[in-house]
């Protein structure tokens, strides 16, 4: 009975992978895309500091290792469980470099104001003090 019940939650552990790897090659490409298209429309029309933008750069760069292992590992037939390899070396660099991938600050650089919502995605300080340099 004992076997009978670790077979299957194994063979359930397999079954939810095979479902993540297969979501992530279909879905994580138009994310990819998407990310992509961020990147060229805040350098066209925000123009961010440094810090904002290179984050949307590094983010893509997970999103395409997770979205090419999850493609490699569905095309070659690979066991779905090699998915955790990637997953947690890009958890590990994303906590590592965390400073680096999200940098994002609810309140200005400056003088500690709240910032509006796009702000936060864009900017470091808030409007006043933009104003004044
Ligand atoms: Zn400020």
């Amino acid at each position: 009975m004992q076997i009978f019940y670790t077979e299957w939650s194994i063979s359930s552990i397999v079954s939810i992978m095979e479902n993540v790897v297969f979501y992530l090659k279909e879905y994580l490409y138009y994310v990819l895309i998407g990310w992509v298209v961020i990147y060229f429309l805040m350098r066209r029309f925000v123009d961010p500091p440094a810090s904002r933008y290179k984050a949307v750069i590094y983010q893509t760069l997970i999103i395409f290792v997770l979205f090419s292992s999850a493609l490699i590992i569905y095309d070659r037939g690979l066991a779905s469980q090699w998915i955790w390899l990637p997953l947690i070396i890009s958890s590990v660099v994303m906590y590592y470099f965390r400073n680096h991938f999200f940098p994002y600050s609810g309140v200005c650089k400056n003088c500690g104001e709240k910032l509006t919502t796009k702000e936060i995605f864009t900017q470091e300080i808030c409007q006043k003090c933009k104003s004044k340099d």
